[in-house]
Parts: C-alpha cells; structure tokens; sequence
C-alpha cells in the first residue's frame, strides 16, 4: 500500500490545457504529454501531487 494515489499533473505552458491523471491510470501521463504537444506543438511540464 501507499503506492496507489500518486496523481501527475500534466500542464501546458502555451495554453490553459491541464490534465490530472493518476500513475496507474490506463492514461499514462507521457500519453496526455505527446498527444497535446503533437496535436499543438505546445511546450508541456509534468507535477508530482504527492498529497
Ligand atoms: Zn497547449
């Protein structure tokens, strides 16, 4: 236990675009990074929510 729960906030520089996913999610967060950033050429950054 203590693993599951960790969320990563992906966020775009370029735009308003921000998506939380969790780690174990089917949606990995690199998915949600190289999909918007090849949709819009947009520069994204990735944050831990560690709580
Ligand atoms: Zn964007």
């Amino acid at each position: 236990m203590g693993e599951e729960g960790t969320r990563i906030r992906v966020h775009c520089r370029d735009c308003p675009f921000e998506k939380v996913v969790a780690s174990d999610d089917d949606e990995k967060p690199a998915e949600v990074l190289i999909d918007h950033g090849q949709r819009t050429g947009h520069t994204l950054a990735i944050d831990r929510m560690d709580d």
